[in-house]
């Protein structure tokens, strides 16, 4: 068995942390490739590291004295050197850091070092090699990750070693300049390593035991997911449940390595396991609940609009030439509602209005705001009988009108539409319909 293992930020971000990192790993000789994050927050108020980064890079390239914000910077490490009793010097380091900072090396370049250096720290406390991931993740020259590439030359590299770390979140292009994904992306590198040797599992240990069935701050105390599949994550990530970077997925999801969210401060528990398919239920028809608010309802109306061919695009149209995209499109015989982000739409709105009534030539189209989504996913709701029922039945106990149903063919999921103001009490009927008294 070999299991890549990937710590974000607040496992990291003290010695104290570095311990219980390093206690996990010794305690399984399968976790022999490590990607560890940059220190997040110590405590509530803290700065993470990566920002503390591109606030110090900031100063530099307006010119100004950035050796204040550096120090601070070195003195975050030096503190996890000195907590873990290490005779480790960053002094090198952090000179080739600030001539390139002189040198205006780039945000990029900045904002990795995070990375770079607690692999350092990691690969010297754990006696395992180091690999600076500017040599084996690469990136074309649009930007976009080169997953060939990287897989091939990564493979070959990680064949040689039984144990090595390799920092998150970066990579470079072909001519050696550092690029990082986008934030949270230690993750996504951890997913590349555990394709790259092709891993049985794929370990991101957090600082939560898993995936919730629904958002703490409105159920309190909800259940952890044991057991997710890749389709089903998709469709609450979409809407908004981040643990995990939704780029994470792809690399493993292709090769069938599942992936185990767990709690370094609480290593005990078994966590989430995210996989392709499963014959295990969960444990209730439901596998989670999310939702967002902030949406607007485009209703646009006309006769005999479902015997028009092209109508549907022609309106879609309009949404695309303002770069606009949209969520869902329920649709009746002669009305079409699109929803979107109300934050995207607002400043383009009459735009996009005037669009569908040039390209489309409607009866007319009226505005809703302030709408909230909420998806109930599950792949214990396909061929149950009474799921639909029993949702809307819960909504309506709890007095809320219900302004849009979507469900998709998969029968993975229900999307429901409700007024912002009812999003809470939605979210807490059905949690408690599926979940609490599984009536
Ligand atoms: N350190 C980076 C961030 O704060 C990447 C990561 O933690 O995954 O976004």
């Amino acid at each position: 068995m070999k299991k890549v293992v990937k710590f974000g930020g607040s496992s990291l971000a003290s010695a104290e942390q570095f311990v219980k990192v390093g206690n996990i790993i010794r305690a399984d000789k399968e976790r022999s490739y490590v990607v560890p994050s940059a220190p997040g927050k110590r405590f509530p108020e803290d700065t993470k590291v990566t920002d503390m980064l591109y606030d110090c890079y900031g100063i530099a390239k307006a010119g100004k004295d950035f050796s204040a914000e550096l120090a601070a910077i070195k003195a975050r490490y030096q503190e996890i050197i000195d907590g873990l009793r290490m005779e480790l010097s960053l002094d090198e380091e952090f000179q080739v850091i600030e001539k390139n900072f002189k040198e205006k090396a780039g945000h990029n370049y900045a904002a990795s070092r995070g990375e770079y250096l607690n692999g350092i720290i990691m690969a010297a406390y754990l006696g395992y090699d180091f690999i600076d991931a500017a040599e084996v993740i690469f990136f074309q020259d649009n930007g976009e990750f080169d997953a060939d590439l990287t897989n091939e030359v990564l493979a070959e590299r990680l064949s040689h070693c039984q144990n090595a770390v390799i920092p998150g979140f970066y990579g470079a292009y072909a001519d050696g300049r550092v690029k990082t994904f986008s934030r949270g992306g230690s993750d996504v590198t951890g997913s590349i390593v555990a394709k790259a040797v092709k891993a049985d599992v794929y370990e991101n240990w957090t600082d939560v035991s898993g995936f919730l069935v629904a958002d703490p701050r409105i159920i309190d105390n909800p259940e952890v997911i044991e057991v997710i599949t890749y389709r089903e994550l998709r469709e609450l990530a979409y809407m908004g449940a981040g643990v995990l970077h939704e780029d994470a997925i792809f690399p493993v999801r292709q090769q069938g390595i599942p992936i185990n969210i767990r709690n370094t401060n609480a290593p005990e528990d078994e966590g989430t396991w995210i996989v392709g398919s499963t014959c295990q239920k969960s444990k209730y028809v439901i596998t989670g609940i999310a939702g967002k608010k902030g949406f607007c309802a485009i209703n646009i109306e006309k006769d005999k609009m479902n015997s028009e061919i092209g109508f549907g695009r022609k309106v879609l149209q309009s949404f695309e030439e303002n770069g606009i995209s949209f969520e869902h499109v329920p649709s009746g015989i002669d009305t079409m509602t699109v929803f979107v982000h109300q934050d995207e739409f607002m400043h383009k709105e009459q735009k996009v209005v005037a669009g569908i009534h040039r390209l489309a030539n409607p009866d007319s189209i009226d505005i809703e705001s302030d709408l909230a989504l909420i998806a109930v996913v599950g792949r214990g709701m396909k061929s149950m009988r009474g799921t639909a029922g029993r949702l809307f039945s819960a909504l309506a106990h709890a007095n809320i009108n219900v302004k849009m149903i979507d469900q998709g063919s998969s029968e993975l999921n229900i999307i429901i539409g409700v007024a912002n103001e009812d999003f809470e009490t939605a979210i807490k009927a059905v949690y408690d319909i599926f979940v609490v008294t599984q009536l």
